[in-house]
């Protein structure tokens, strides 16, 4: 998987820099679904923003991809538009665990943006029979990414699925127990990740040391009896809430498994920090709600305060924030910082 996704990035990057080049190409998207602008506030044109790699990342939190829309439900329909309109305003997608790393490798001028799914729901990975073989329904969550990657290849690929295995159906692993392996391994193997969200989804402010390790071991498990050796590098926090060790989350042992969380996802809380920023809590990421009121409001106050969001400087070698800011940086002894306006 490693080895495959910087192949896909780099061709993702390449088809950026050339689309790049056709004067209007950002503005006049071809295709016949394209959602009319917001006349109060005019998305930035990508390419055309400073370089602010000390600007906030939105992390979005789908749950349900089904119909009708609903408090935890996007329907297909209007998770195409949410890419659409991401897309259009230069948000470009990069795996949550590179955002970690601080390992954003962008064209100039663009937003990384992270997506995340909770609940391991049927919509969001379905296989329907196609001519007597399987196929990504393609209106599930992965259908609809995979579709939209096909079109805008410089979107980019990337999202993390935070999978219940031991949840009631219709939570368990997507809903379809005999392909549940096949789904894990294929997020596995496309570039995508699968996250913790414990064993069924538990509350883990109220449980003992014992059983809050228990729960995020056994997760992993499960993942690992479909998918051999896989770690789960982020655990999203069912309901959000925290146990009341911080630690028992972060990283321990449960019966032969071990884990490790290089993150912990909270289920709400805005846009999160740059990974650059000293105010970065990797234990404390705020995530974004993907339903239409916060996405609006998330979306229309990066139109008006584009100097608030993440724009890459296109080199992954360098750091470029605005005039003064340098003090906000985390210490980053292997990257060069260049200050811009
Ligand atoms: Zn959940």
């Amino acid at each position: 998987m490693r080895r495959y996704f910087p192949v896909l990035l780099a061709a993702a990057l390449l088809l950026t820099s050339l689309t790049l080049l056709r004067p209007g190409e950002s503005r006049e998207p071809s295709t016949a679904l394209r959602t009319p602008l917001p006349s109060t506030a005019l998305p930035a044109e990508p390419g055309r923003l400073a370089p602010n790699e000390l600007g906030r990342v939105m992390i979005l939190e789908y749950h349900k991809i089904d119909h009708p829309e609903e408090r935890w439900t996007r329907t297909p329909e209007n998770f195409r538009r949410d890419l659409r309109r991401l897309w259009e305003r230069g948000y470009r997608l990069v795996a949550l665990n590179d955002y970690l790393d601080g390992r954003i490798s962008l064209p100039r001028g663009t937003t990384p943006l992270i997506l995340t799914f909770d609940d391991s729901s049927p919509g969001q990975f379905r296989y329907i029979e196609k001519n007597g073989e399987l196929a990504i329904d393609p209106d599930c969550a992965v259908g609809i990414l995979e579709a939209f990657e096909r079109e805008h290849p410089e979107f980019g690929h990337a999202a993390t699925f935070y999978v219940l295995p031991g949840a009631d159906p219709p939570n368990r692993l997507f809903n379809q127990p005999a392909h549940a392996g096949a789904k894990l391994r294929h997020l596995a193997s496309r570039g995508y990740e699968i996250g913790n969200h414990t064993l069924w989804h538990a509350n883990l402010s109220k449980y003992s040391e014992d059983v809050v390790r228990k729960q995020v071991a056994s997760a992993q498990t499960w993942v690992q009896a479909h998918v051999p050796g896989y770690r789960m590098r982020t655990l999203a926090l069912p309901m959000g809430a925290y146990p009341r060790d911080l630690q028992w989350a972060v990283s321990g042992k449960s019966g032969d498994m071990s884990y490790r969380h290089d993150a912990i996802l909270m289920v709400a809380g805005g846009a999160a920090p740059s990974p650059h920023s000293r105010s970065f809590d990797a234990y404390h990421l705020p995530r974004i709600q993907a339903v239409e009121s916060d996405l609006k409001h998330w979306i229309d106050h990066f139109d008006r305060r584009p100097d608030d969001r993440y724009v890459s400087d296109g080199d992954p070698a360098t750091l470029t924030v605005t005039r003064g800011a340098a003090a906000k940086l985390r210490p980053a002894p292997s990257l060069r910082i260049l200050e811009g306006s």
